[in-house]
C-alpha cells in the first residue's frame, strides 16, 4: 500500500515536472520566434518599400543587391516557420483542433499555394479524386500543411514538362484493404511526380530533420530539409502513418493515410 502510494506521488511530481518543462520550452520557443521574426519582417519589408522606389530611383546594381537582400530573408522567414513548426511539434504543446471540412476544397486551396511555384517551372498539377468522400474530419490547417510539403517538393523535384498528381481513397477497415494497419475508416492521399526520384537507402532518411539526398540530380534545388519531417509529425499526430514509393530517375509517391475517426 505504501509502495502503491508512493510511485502514485512519484507520478504526480513527474506529471507536475513534464508540465512546466513544456510549459518553459513553449515560451522559450515563442520568445526566439518573436525575436527572429521582428528583425526579419523589418528586412524583408524595407527591401521591398526601396525596390518600389518609394524613396528614389535605383541603379542596376543597388536593385540586384537589394532584390538579394529579399530573397534571403524570405527565404530565412521560410525556414524561420518551419523550424518554429518543428520545434512545437517536438517540444511544446499542441493540440489538434478537429473539424469536419470539405476534402476536394482542401486539395484546390493546397494545389493554389504551388499554382505559382509549378507553373512558373511548367509542371501541370491534375486531381485523382476517387474517395467519393465530401467531407472529413481532421485538423484543417495541419492537413493542408501536410499536403503543402508534399506538394511543393514535388514540383520542386519535377523537372519542367513533367506531372504531380494528387490522388485520393476512402479504406472503409480493414476487410477492404487486409495489409493496412488502420483497423477503423481511413482517407488515403497520394502525391505522385514523375520526378528525379530517390534512391532506396534515401527513402527511410529523408524522414529525418535537415536531411537533404546528396546527389547531382538534386543539388540545383534549395530547401531547408524540415518539409518532410514536419510532414511525418503532422502526421503522427493525427495517428497516421506516412511513406514514400520511389525509383531514381522515374518519379516518386508520397503517401499519407489518417483515420477519419477522432
Ligand atoms: P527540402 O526542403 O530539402 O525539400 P524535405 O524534408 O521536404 O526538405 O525533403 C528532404 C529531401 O528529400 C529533399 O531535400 C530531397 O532530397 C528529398 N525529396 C523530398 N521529396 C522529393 C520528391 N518528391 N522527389 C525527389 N526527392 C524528394
Amino acid at each position: 500500500m505504501g509502495k502503491q502510494k508512493e510511485s502514485h506521488e512519484l507520478k504526480v511530481r513527474r506529471t507536475m515536472k513534464d508540465k512546466s518543462e513544456t510549459k518553459s520550452e513553449t515560451k522559450f520557443i515563442s520568445t526566439i520566434s518573436h525575436k527572429l521574426r521582428t528583425p526579419l519582417n523589418a528586412i524583408i519589408g524595407f527591401s521591398e518599400l526601396l525596390l518600389d522606389q518609394v524613396y528614389g530611383e535605383l541603379n542596376e546594381k543597388q536593385t540586384h543587391y537589394l532584390k538579394n537582400i529579399n530573397s534571403s530573408g524570405k527565404n530565412l522567414l521560410v525556414f524561420l516557420n518551419d523550424l518554429i513548426d518543428l520545434l512545437n511539434l517536438k517540444w511544446g504543446e499542441v493540440r489538434l483542433e478537429y473539424s469536419d471540412f470539405s476534402l476536394s476544397q482542401a486539395i484546390n486551396q493546397a494545389q493554389m499555394s504551388v499554382k505559382a511555384f509549378a507553373e512558373q517551372k511548367n509542371v501541370s498539377l491534375e486531381v485523382k479524386d476517387d474517395s467519393n468522400l465530401l467531407t472529413i474530419k481532421a485538423d484543417e490547417n495541419k492537413f493542408m500543411k501536410i499536403l503543402h510539403h508534399l506538394l511543393s517538393n514535388a514540383v520542386k523535384f519535377t523537372p519542367p514538362g513533367g506531372k504531380v498528381e494528387i490522388t485520393t481513397r476512402y479504406l472503409k477497415g480493414p476487410e477492404f484493404n487486409p495489409s493496412s494497419l488502420f483497423p477503423t475508416p481511413c482517407v488515403e492521399i497520394s502525391v505522385v511526380d514523375n520526378g528525379i526520384g530517390i534512391k532506396p537507402e534515401d527513402q527511410e532518411r529523408i524522414f529525418s530533420e535537415f536531411y537533404q539526398v546528396d546527389s547531382t540530380l538534386s543539388q540545383d534545388f534549395e530547401g531547408t530539409g524540415l518539409g518532410l519531417s514536419l510532414a511525418k509529425e503532422l502526421v503522427r499526430l493525427h495517428q497516421g502513418k506516412i511513406w514514400v514509393e520511389s525509383e531514381e530517375g522515374k518519379g516518386s509517391k508520397f503517401t499519407f493515410v489518417i483515420p477519419l475517426d477522432e
